[in-house]
C-alpha cells in the first residue's frame, strides 16, 4: 500500500533504537525524508545507515538531547518545516515515590511532556498553514493501565496526552491530526531495563522474568518494533486524515478492557 507522504519531512526523535528507529525506517521506506535525533552519535550513525538502507532520501542525523532546548534547536534546524513530527524519549526511571524529589519529578515532566509540547509547538503552525501535518507521539501503555513502579511515568505521560487531546481537536481541520502511540511490551533495550527491575525484586534472573512476560501477554510473545513502526506510518500516511486525537495502544490484548 502505498502511504501517499513520498516527498514529505519529518522529525522522529530518539530514533537511534528501539520504535523511535523503527519509525523512522517506515517513514524513510515510503520515501519521506527523516531527520533522525539521538545522543549517542556512533549508535546514531549506525541506525542512520539502517534509515539509509530504506530506499528514502538520505537521512540526517542530528546528535542532541531532545530534553533540552539547545537540543530541541539542533533538531529543527536541520528541519524547521516538518511535515511529520514523531515525539519520543527515554521513559524515566522506575522506583518507588517516595525517593522522588522535585528534581526527579521535573526530569520526568521535561523528558516525557514538556519536550513533545515544545516541538508540537516549533511546528503546528507551520503545517496548519501548508495543511499537511502528522504529529505521532510516542507514550505507554502505562497511560491506560498504570504500571505502579513507574509513577514518574505514568504522571507526567497522563499530564501529555490530555495536553494534546485538547490540541487534537484544534487542528484537525486544517488536516493536522495528532494521535499518540502507546506500547505495551516491544523488545527493546527499554524493556530490558524495565524487567530489570522487576527481576531483582522477585528475585530471578532477567532471562526468567522476560518468558514470564512474554507467557502472561495474550499474544504469548513480546510486540516487535518493526509491527510498531508500521503503525507509525499508517497514522503519518495522508489516509490519516480524520484519525485525531486517538491513544492507539499496541500491547498484545494485555489491557483487558473493551473499549
Ligand atoms: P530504547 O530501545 O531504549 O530506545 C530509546 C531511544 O531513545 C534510543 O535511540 C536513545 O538513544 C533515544 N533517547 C533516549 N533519551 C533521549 C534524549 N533525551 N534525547 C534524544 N534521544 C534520546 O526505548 P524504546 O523501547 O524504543 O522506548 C521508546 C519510548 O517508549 C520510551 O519513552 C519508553 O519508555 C516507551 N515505552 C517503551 C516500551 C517497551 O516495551 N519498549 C513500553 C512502554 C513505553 P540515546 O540513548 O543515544 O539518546
Amino acid at each position: 500500500m502505498d502511504l501517499g507522504i513520498a516527498g514529505r519531512k519529518a522529525i522522529v526523535c530518539a530514533a537511534s533504537r528501539g520504535l523511535g528507529l523503527a519509525c523512522a525506517r517506515h517513514l524513510a521506506r515510503e520515501g519521506v525524508a527523516v531527520v533522525m535525533a539521538a545522543r549517542r552519535p556512533d549508535v546514531l550513525a549506525e541506525a542512520a545507515a539502517l534509515v539509509a538502507g530504506e530506499g528514502g532520501p538520505a537521512p540526517v542525523a542530528i546528535a542532541a538531547d531532545v530534553t533540552t532546548e539547545d537540543g530541541r534547536a539542533a533538531v529543527l534546524a536541520a528541519c524547521p518545516d516538518p511535515d511529520i513530527l514523531v515525539n519520543n524519549a527515554g521513559g524515566p526511571p522506575p522506583g518507588d515515590f517516595r525517593d522522588w524529589d522535585r528534581e526527579d519529578w521535573i526530569k520526568a515532566l521535561d523528558a516525557n511532556m514538556l519536550t513533545p509540547i515544545a516541538f508540537v509547538r516549533a511546528t503546528v503552525d507551520g503545517m496548519i498553514e501548508r495543511r499537511f501535518g502528522r504529529i505521532v507521539t510516542i507514550t505507554s501503555a502505562a497511560v491506560k493501565a498504570p504500571i505502579p513502579s513507574l509513577g514518574l511515568s505514568n504522571g507526567a505521560r497522563a499530564g501529555l496526552t490530555g495536553f494534546l487531546a485538547g490540541l487534537a481537536r484544534q487542528t484537525v481541520a486544517h488536516n493536522v491530526t495528532i494521535n499518540n502511540l502507546l506500547p505495551g511490551p516491544f523488545d527493546t533495550d527499554r524493556l530490558g531495563q524495565t524487567l530489570q527491575g522487576f527481576a531483582k525484586s522477585a528475585g530471578i534472573s532477567l532471562d526468567e522474568a522476560k518468558a514470564r512476560r512474554r507467557t502472561e501477554n495474550p499474544a504469548g510473545r513480546f510486540g516487535d518494533a518493526d509491527e510498531f513502526g508500521a503503525a507509525c506510518a499508517f497514522l503519518c500516511s495522508r489516509y490519516g486524515g480524520f484519525v485525531t486525537g486517538q491513544n492507539l495502544l499496541l500491547d498484545g490484548g494485555a489491557f483487558n478492557g473493551t473499549l
